[in-house]
Order: C-alpha cells, then sequence, then structure tokens
C-alpha cells in the first residue's frame, strides 16, 4: 500500500472513531440526564405520597401520572445502557477508545488486541 492510500485509511479511520467516541460520549451525557430527571422524580412522587397518606387518601391523579412518567423514563434509560458503547482506555495516554480499535486517535499508539480464549 503506497503512503497515500495508508494516510487516507488513518484519516477514515481517526474519523469514525472520533464519531464513536462522541456519541458515546452523548449518549453517557443522555443517561445522566436522564438519571437527573428521574431522582427528582422519585423525590417529587415521595412528597405527593407522604400528602396522600398523611390526608388518608387514596392515589391522587398526581401520583398516578409521576408513575407513569417514571416507569417511562426507566425504560428510557434501559434502551440507551444497550446502546452505549463499549470503551477501553488507551494505554498511552488513557483516553477513552471504542473497542474494536487499531489506532488511538489522540496519540497514535496501536491498540493491541487482548486475545479472547473464549469463542
Ligand atoms: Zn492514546
Amino acid at each position: 500500500m503506497g503512503i497515500k492510500e495508508t494516510f487516507k485509511k488513518a484519516c477514515t479511520e481517526v474519523k469514525s472513531t472520533a464519531k464513536k467516541v462522541s456519541d458515546s460520549v452523548k449518549n453517557e451525557y443522555k443517561r445522566n440526564q436522564l438519571q437527573n430527571e428521574l431522582d427528582e422524580m422519585y423525590n417529587t412522587l415521595g412528597k405527593i405520597r407522604f400528602l396522600e397518606m398523611a390526608e388518608k387518601t387514596e392515589n391522587t391523579e398526581d401520583s398516578e401520572k409521576l408513575f407513569e412518567e417514571i416507569s417511562r423514563l426507566l425504560s428510557e434509560l434501559e434502551i440507551l445502557a444497550d446502546r452505549q458503547v463499549k470503551t477501553k482506555a488507551c494505554e498511552v495516554c488513557g483516553k477513552e477508545l471504542p473497542e474494536n480499535i487499531v489506532y488511538c486517535p489522540y496519540c497514535g499508539t496501536e491498540i493491541i488486541e487482548e486475545k479472547a480464549d473464549k469463542e
């Protein structure tokens, strides 16, 4: 392979790696956001439930709605967790990289695949 082709290939690889890494970071960010929203909702639900119990009322519409919303967020979180790209750290610069990468896009180190014994 000529120098030009090698260079081109390396560029393409860096681009796709950068995309995978940024997708993974976005995914992580979204998950954190959802988690925060969830925590707030649990909190609110707790307060509403407390008031209901204090007033000895049945589940109100508010708590039913919150319960549904929390359930929805939980399943959304589950989907995001499934989609999370598996990462590993570069041995030289320590940056998070997607699995199955050949070169670290940050420092150019060749990543040696750990041989999987299990087939
Ligand atoms: Zn590196």
